[in-house]
């Protein structure tokens, strides 16, 4: 039930993070009638709370503490959404997210019961307080996902993105396939050379390993070599970087995530042809903005930047 204990807890694990995820995140809703869950702040799918894996999704959303009955209802015994949005939604991020939320929504069934909370930190689902201690000694991430550190230098959206792509939550052609949504040609938009996945997007894709190529011979650093997702965003852990040029590497890489996405967005939903030096251009120019803007005591020329000196 919700309420007494439950609620204090809650409200105290709120404080508490673990990996940069609040700690409350280990407590799941389990959904009955939907009338006391919130739908966007609760922790409820085993995911984390809504916003913030569907950021973009949530800016329009008309009563944003509406509970899930609000959003989930019936009619004829099947259930349907209730969107309410303060206005149309805009392609790209916002109908990604709409479509991957609906995908993930599909399966829930209301019903009579009421709303009830269990703790995911455990195999049984029973909480103790020995157990919260033990996951904090063990810096593992949220259900034992890869959760990529914050970078200080990016703003709030591009690291939210990060998250996603490092938790793989991005809402790419064979992800949508494996949610069983047909969502016409697979081949990558980028190389036009094999099916898109996050994998083949951000490390094996022509597009994706000539940047990184390109993105070590400007920044003077050794080749950058990523089988998987992680082993590209922990790039400046393992190449012997250390202060401010280490923070400066991490904010790169994770700007050039950021263009390859934006370019295969632009490409997938606009028709807009990528191109490397198009990415590069965006990179070098969104990057040295956001550097400066960002960084008090740093103030990098464009020349600094082209020739990555002083970093
Ligand atoms: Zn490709």
């Amino acid at each position: 039930m919700i309420g007494g204990v439950w609620c204090n807890i809650i409200k105290l694990l709120d404080k508490v993070s673990l990996d940069n995820k609040p700690l409350k995140q280990y407590i799941v809703g389990k959904v009955g009638s939907g009338e006391l869950i919130q739908f966007w702040f609760d922790p409820w799918l085993s995911i984390g709370p809504l916003f913030l894996r569907f950021p973009a999704l949530f800016q329009p959303e008309k009563k944003k503490d509406c509970k899930i009955v609000d959003r989930i209802g019936f009619v004829g015994g099947n259930s349907r959404f209730r969107w309410q949005w303060k206005r149309n939604l805009s392609v790209g991020q916002e109908i990604d997210e709409l479509i991957e939320l609906s995908s993930l929504l599909i399966n829930i069934d209301l019903n009579d019961n009421t709303d009830k909370w269990a703790w995911l930190g455990s195999v049984d689902g029973q909480f103790s307080v020995g157990l919260v201690k033990s996951l904090l000694t063990k810096n593992l991430g949220f259900q034992g996902l890869y959760i990529p550190s914050r970078c200080k230098w990016i703003p709030r959206k591009c690291n939210i993105f990060i998250r996603r792509l490092g938790m793989d939550k991005l809402a790419t052609m064979d992800a949508l396939k494996k949610r069983n949504i047909d969502n016409g040609d697979q081949t990558c938009v980028l190389c036009g050379e094999e099916d898109e996945s996050v994998v083949h997007l951000f490390t094996s894709c022509y597009m994706a390993s000539s940047l990184w190529s390109i993105i070590s011979s400007w920044c003077k650093i050794p080749s950058i070599m990523a089988f998987s997702v992680k082993d590209l965003l922990e790039t400046h852990e393992n190449i012997g970087l250390k202060g401010r040029k280490k923070e400066v590497i991490q904010g790169i890489i994770r700007i050039g995530c950021w263009c390859i996405w934006k370019a295969r967005n632009e490409a997938r939903f606009n028709n807009i042809p990528a191109n490397l030096a198009g990415i590069i251009r965006e990179l070098k120019s969104v990057g040295l903005f956001w550097l400066n803007s960002r960084s008090k005591d740093l103030n990098v020329s464009w020349r600094e930047w082209c020739s990555f000196v002083n970093m």
